[in-house]
């Protein structure tokens, strides 16, 4: 026997009874990023290694043990993308929109981390990214906050994550606190856990988001960037708090929250839901005002958003929402020119009520076998053809869902009258309503 071949570890199928509740979410955030005047962009999967590696920070742990690298047959470096904030800024230079003044970008699609799945986190994993490009002031970070609050009640979800903010100020606010911050934990090198020793001399700011217990002890009285910020950071904080307030969106200040990556200016934010266990963090996102330049460009200020589709739709699921897709109307048809027949019916019926899921059985079976398949599809009406409807030019009607109503019998050119009437009340069509 040959032995069948599985998905890569941590790389996840959609199934049929599943892809309705994806399709549910994906439709409400395009909706969304749409109303907001948003537009869409759409990169390549596979990007120059280095595109990553230099932009999102050489010892961050999406470069340093997430990526997916590999060398193509011309021996160039590439990537499976970690994430999309880098290919919007390349994509932004590469064709010169960032230079012609205020952008505001989504996109959505599968990311590559080589991470340890479980719950919540996947080594393929579908990504809304939103980026806003040209604008320095705290307007545009509230509006981040306001559309992705917005996502949350667009999907009817009822525990809302909670938003944590806090501000990195500039890089050479960060370079003095960081200074601060080698000098400090030196002292205590040897009481620090391995990857804290490790990150002393490359990214000490990842330190102070350290879950071991001994190393949260040290941190305490660390040198708290706070204390480095000068006036201008300290102002644009605490307009950013101030507008949350007047937009009546609750926050708390979380000093602690650092970010993964290099890139992060100023306002940082995450939306964490109690309901995910360790994987809590749903949404996060920054402002990274010298990336643009950084990457070769002008200097942009820009500010963005990543959140994580697989898990809003394990909150989703967990709040036992469930989403089928209904079959409207189900033809039942024997062999030959009656199975004829009904292809042609359902596909002018098609074109006529665009909306209609209208499924015709296809391969041998016994009318009860499909009538049993017609049951399954969802739908409250079969449409039936044999040989005598066939020959009449009739067609037979059966209710599905109610044993009260008989059967009917109508000629084809009935049968239009008859649907569109159905139609206009939107009763027996439970497809539409979906
Ligand atoms: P975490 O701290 O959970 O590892 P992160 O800081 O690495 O998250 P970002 O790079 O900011 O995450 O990505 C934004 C969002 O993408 C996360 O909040 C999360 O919802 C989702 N996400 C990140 N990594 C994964 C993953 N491996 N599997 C599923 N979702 C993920
Ligand atoms: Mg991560």
């Amino acid at each position: 026997m040959v032995e069948s071949i599985q998905a890569i570890r941590g790389m996840n199928d959609v199934l049929p009874e599943d892809s309705a509740l994806w399709r549910y979410l994906e439709n409400k955030l395009r909706q969304t990023l749409h109303g907001f005047g948003y537009d869409e962009i759409r990169t390549p999967i596979l990007e120059k290694t280095e595109l990553f590696k230099r932009n999102i920070g050489e010892v961050t742990d999406i470069v340093e043990k997430e990526m997916y690298v590999f060398n193509d047959r011309n021996g160039d470096s590439l990537a499976l993308r970690p994430e999309g904030t880098a290919s919007a800024v390349r994509l932004g230079l590469e064709h010169g929109l960032l230079g012609q003044g205020v952008q505001k970008w989504w996109y959505l699609g599968p990311m590559y981390r080589h991470e340890r799945p479980q719950k919540g986190r996947y080594r393929q994993f579908y990504q809304l990214g939103v980026e806003a490009f040209g604008v320095s002031s705290v307007d545009i970070d509230l509006e981040m906050i306001l559309l992705s609050k917005m996502i949350w009640d667009s999907l009817g979800l009822l525990k809302m994550p909670q938003l944590q903010i806090n501000t990195l100020g500039t890089s050479a606010e960060r370079a003095e606190h960081k200074t601060a911050l080698i000098e400090y934990l030196t002292q205590y090198q040897a009481e620090l856990d391995e990857d804290s020793q490790r990150r002393l001399q490359t990214n000490p700011l990842r330190i102070l988001d350290s879950k071991v217990e001994s190393t949260q002890r040290l941190i305490a009285n660390a040198p708290k960037l706070s204390d480095y910020l000068q006036a201008d950071s300290k102002a644009h904080f605490s307009q950013v708090c101030g507008g949350l307030e007047a937009l009546g969106i609750t926050y708390t200040v979380n000093t602690s929250l650092v970010r993964g990556l290099d890139y992060y200016t100023h306002t940082v934010f995450e939306w964490v839901s109690d309901q995910l266990g360790a994987q809590g963090t749903v949404c996060a996102g920054g402002r990274y005002d010298a990336l643009v330049e950084q990457m070769g460009g002008a200097a942009v200020p820009a500010i963005g958003f990543a959140l994580g589709l697989e898990r809003l739709l394990l909150l989703l699921e967990q709040q036992g929402m469930k989403i089928e897709a209904k079959t409207d109307l189900y033809l039942v048809s024997s062999e030959g020119l009656p199975r004829l027949k009904a292809l042609q019916l359902a596909q002018s019926l098609r074109l006529q009520f665009k909306a209609l899921r209208i499924s015709v059985h296809c391969g041998e079976a016994g009318f009860k076998n499909q009538f049993k398949k017609a049951d399954k599809s969802g739908a409250k009406l079969a449409l039936i053809l044999g040989e005598e409807e066939c020959a009449n030019k009739t067609i037979t009607l059966k209710y599905l869902r109610d044993a009260n109503k008989s059967q009917e019998v109508l000629s084809w050119s009935e049968l239009q009258a008859f649907l569109t009437k159905l139609y206009e009340n939107k009763e027996m069509l439970s497809g539409i309503l979906s």
